[in-house]
């Protein structure tokens, strides 16, 4: 039988070619400062993103909590949507670990409307208030279902902030894809935030890291930190250049994974119109609400991986199927296959 496991894009397995970058990779202790691959690996994000400096940490939460706490002080908060990772994930990593306090409005899908964040921003709000000193965006929105973000809106918030003194954190997790999609530059969409944290082990298909850019003070007060949080390890330029193979190779690829995913959402939204409209699959990301077509979110995940299929749901209405590399072409064709074959059906 055919299986196409497509319940997330972390599921990759490192290729031949990564392994062998990973071996013969020149290494030190990084907590000395002194692995050449990490160094080399966070300026290059850096410079792509337009950035002074990056941080190379174990994990996207590591580099997005470390960004937060650098922008928000203890009884401070951050502002983020309501479906943002920064909220809903990362288990309340930002108020368990750096005292913050947070507020969310709104955001249909995801997407960002300037608005939202810049009206119920409250800098300076004196000593009975809460002052807002970050707003974090997230690009492309992962809950939201992939959305990849006007460049307009997120310039619309960072002018908003910057005037207001507010920083911006931008969860580019998967900016890559976003990247890809838009033909927006890196630089561009760096332009957009103070600080910007992104996965190498999503999409990309590294089997571990992230990299967290900003200014020069801003990520040396993040090596601090990351020591602090646990995260100084040592000769980790071997991870370093799995990531760094990633870059090289397995970009542009990501326009494929794009493509199965939109072409599963044609062939379903064929079978039925409401359970998801096409244009809204920005990415590789395929967001269904099976209820539209009968279904029950948990039995429309098990039908489907009974005939090789796997997704996930997320909350009652909702199932999420993700693109990646390791999905091939008849993987994909099966998925859109199965998936619009299940949703013309009614349960049994
Ligand atoms: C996956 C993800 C993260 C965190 O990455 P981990 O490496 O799993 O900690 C942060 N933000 C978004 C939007 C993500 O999808």
């Amino acid at each position: 039988m055919i299986v196409a496991d497509l319940r997330s894009d972390t599921l990759t397995q490192p290729s031949q070619g990564m392994r062998e970058a990973m071996v013969s990779a020149p290494v030190g202790d990084d907590v000395f400062g002194e692995d050449p691959t990490v160094a080399a690996l966070e300026q290059r994000v850096a410079d792509l993103l337009g950035h002074e400096r990056g941080l190379f940490t174990p994990t996207g939460s590591m580099a997005g909590q470390l960004a937060v706490r650098a922008h928000v002080g203890p009884g401070q908060e951050l502002i983020a949507d309501h479906l943002a990772h920064v909220l809903r994930a990362e288990p309340g990593a930002a108020a368990a670990l750096s005292g913050i306090t947070s507020r969310s409005w709104h955001a249909t899908r995801g997407v960002l409307d300037p608005q939202m964040p810049l009206g119920m921003m409250t800098p300076d709000a004196g000593p009975y208030m809460v002052s807002t000193t970050c707003i974090v965006v997230e690009n492309t929105h992962n809950f939201g279902g992939g959305t990849v973000q006007t460049l307009e809106a997120l310039q619309a918030v960072k002018q908003g902030a910057q005037d207001a003194g507010v920083a911006v954190h931008m969860d580019g997790a998967r900016l890559w894809n976003a990247h890809i999609a838009s033909g927006v530059s890196l630089a561009e969409y760096g332009a957009c935030a103070d600080t910007v944290s992104v996965c190498l082990s999503k999409g990309l298909g590294a089997p571990v890291g992230s990299v967290v850019v900003g200014d020069a003070e801003m990520i040396s007060e993040a090596r601090v930190w990351r020591k602090r949080f646990g995260g100084g390890m040592r000769q980790i330029g071997i991870l370093a250049a799995a990531a760094d193979y990633a870059l090289s190779n397995q970009l542009a690829r990501l326009a494929d994974d794009h493509a199965g995913a939109q072409q599963a959402a044609q062939s379903i939204h064929a079978a039925h119109e409401g359970v998801v409209d096409p244009d809204n699959v920005h990415t590789n990301v395929l967001m269904l609400d099976v209820t539209q077509a009968g279904w029950k979110a948990a039995d429309f995940v098990d039908a489907a991986a009974e005939r090789g299929v796997r997704g996930m749901a997320v909350g009652p209405t909702a199932v999420r199927f993700v693109w990646h590399l390791g999905v091939s072409a008849e993987q994909s064709a099966h998925a859109a296959k199965v998936l619009a074959e299940l949703i013309d059906r009614s349960p049994a």
